[in-house]
């Protein structure tokens, strides 16, 4: 059974072997004393029905938790409740729904959203029985304000809110955010922070600050629970004053939440959002543990050597490549994005070369096509080291260089090395080559490769497979444009 959980190890490039720069998604390396309590029986082996008398030292965890993330969010309560942040979502724009609802607004229904928002939240609106409708984004990838003013307006009479990322998608903090927060609020509805970019925020601004009233926390994004390949994660929502009657409630959790004992009536409660009253209730542990190891000074600090690895790396590779949107002074967030799409015309390169040529490299490959296709959206967070931000810079750059060959045909445009990778060891071990490179520069382009060669278990599989097999896609925001209020 080790060997072959080894074996299936060895085939994952993981954050243990290089970092991870996947934009949006906040993978850091975690520490392993975040990680050890959740083995430990005292907290893995509690039901999570059991009566709460059996579990005091578990609520306290909770309620400092809950306390915590309120005041990170400057908020001014937090349900534990969600499982991931879609889920936060869903729970969230409950609550603004039973707000309305309790305010003579029932029939408030109408959501804005921006082009850049990540798909799970038009789908979440649309779960929460809202209809959707976008707002346009300015060429630097910011709301266009002068769309949503006038959308607020239109909808004035059916406003239920507003969803916003911020930093946003395209890795900007929106200047005119504030203004936006109130332009809703001056029509009727309420700001919902998407919060999977909290770890551009924590310690420095926050969602409360900006005039939002109800937020999602990625936990196992920001808040160090490791995540991948599909779970598990903790989606906690955050409320203002006036959100905080609506929070999540549970058949079988006593007091409603942690840290209210009870204080609020059950009757204005939303329903349940997940099985459990405190969700993955285990892996809360980790980000308890984060938050408690850094303090407030730690916090901010990341959030700091977040944003300044971000504008390390996109100060170094605008000389090689084109990066979409910055801020009015030229910074990014804590992540940014790079245009791949000239190379299509220039080289017949495309993103996706650049992907699985990453693996050559011996990384993962940071976001690919979202939120803009023919793009990838680095994320480096505060986990790495310079070293390791300068090599994942040296292998887009030296990438570059192998595009530049095939513009200047130096190299085959159809048989180069981008085209083909990634390279196994099977294929470069073969005895027959038949490539126009050789397999030094095919499987060790650059001097730092020897030292820790990662090799790619299988190389590029068929991506048409799809077009035969059914297969679920997410949809991008703009298919929801049409729809709108429509009908
Ligand atoms: C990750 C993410 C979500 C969804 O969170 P899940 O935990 O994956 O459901 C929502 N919005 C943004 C901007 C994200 O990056």
């Amino acid at each position: 059974m080790m060997r072959y959980l080894r074996s299936l190890e060895v085939k994952d490039l993981s954050l243990n072997t290089s970092m991870i720069s996947l934009g949006s998604c906040t993978m850091k390396l975690n520490a392993a004393t975040e990680l050890i309590p959740v083995s430990w029986p005292e907290f893995g082996g509690i039901h999570p029905f059991a009566p709460s008398s059996q579990w005091k030292g578990y609520q306290q965890i909770l309620t400092e938790l809950e306390d915590w993330l309120s005041e990170i969010t400057g908020f001014a309560a937090t349900s534990l409740q969600p499982n991931s942040g879609a889920q936060g979502e869903y729970a969230g724009l409950l609550t603004i729904r039973a707000y309305h609802a309790a305010n003579n607004g029932a029939h408030r229904n109408v959501m804005l959203i921006p082009i850049s928002a990540h798909g799970t939240n038009p789908a979440s609106a649309v779960m929460a029985g809202m209809k959707v409708v976008v707002v346009k984004s300015d060429e630097d990838g910011h709301i266009d304000v002068v769309d949503l003013k006038a959308k607020a307006v239109q909808y004035k009479e059916q406003l239920a809110g507003l969803m916003v990322t911020y930093p946003s998608t395209h890795g900007v903090f929106e200047e005119s955010i504030k203004d936006i927060c109130q332009t809703i609020h001056d029509n009727g509805g309420l700001v919902y922070m998407d919060g999977a970019n909290m770890n551009a925020q924590v310690g420095l601004t926050s969602p409360g600050f900006i005039g939002a009233d109800v937020c999602h926390l990625n936990l196992h994004k920001t808040f160090a629970i490791p995540h991948g390949g599909g779970g598990p994660g903790m989606g906690p929502i955050c409320v203002n004053e006036k959100l905080k009657p609506y929070l999540p409630s549970h058949v079988y959790d006593v007091p409603l939440h942690a840290g209210q004992n009870g204080q609020s009536s059950a009757a204005t409660h939303v329903h349940a959002v997940s099985a459990a009253p405190y969700g993955s209730a285990s892996i809360l542990l980790i980000s308890y543990a984060y938050i408690k190891m850094l303090g407030a000074e730690g916090l901010t600090k990341a959030t700091r050597y977040a944003i300044l690895n971000a504008n390390y790396m996109k100060a170094r590779l605008e000389k090689n490549y084109s990066i979409l949107y910055s801020g009015s002074n030229g910074t990014c967030a804590h992540e940014f994005i790079v245009d791949l799409r000239p190379f299509k015309t220039s080289a017949g390169v495309e993103a996706e070369d650049v992907a699985k040529r990453l693996m050559d490299y011996g990384f993962h490959a940071p976001t690919l096509s979202f939120p803009v296709p023919g793009t990838i959206m680095i994320e480096p967070t505060e986990s790495e080291d310079k070293a390791e931000l300068d090599r994942f810079c040296d292998a887009l750059i030296g990438i570059h260089n192998e595009i530049r060959a095939i513009e200047e045909g130096r190299s085959d445009k159809t048989d180069n090395a981008l085209k083909n990778a990634p390279h196994t060891q099977h294929v470069i071990t073969a005895v027959e080559w038949k490539h126009g490179y050789s397999r030094t520069e095919a499987a060790f382009p650059l001097p730092y490769v020897k030292e820790s060669k990662f090799w790619p278990s299988v190389a590029r599989v068929n991506n048409t497979y799809g077009d035969r097999n059914l297969i679920c896609t997410c949809e991008p925001v703009s298919s929801y444009a049409e729809e709108s209020v429509a009908n």
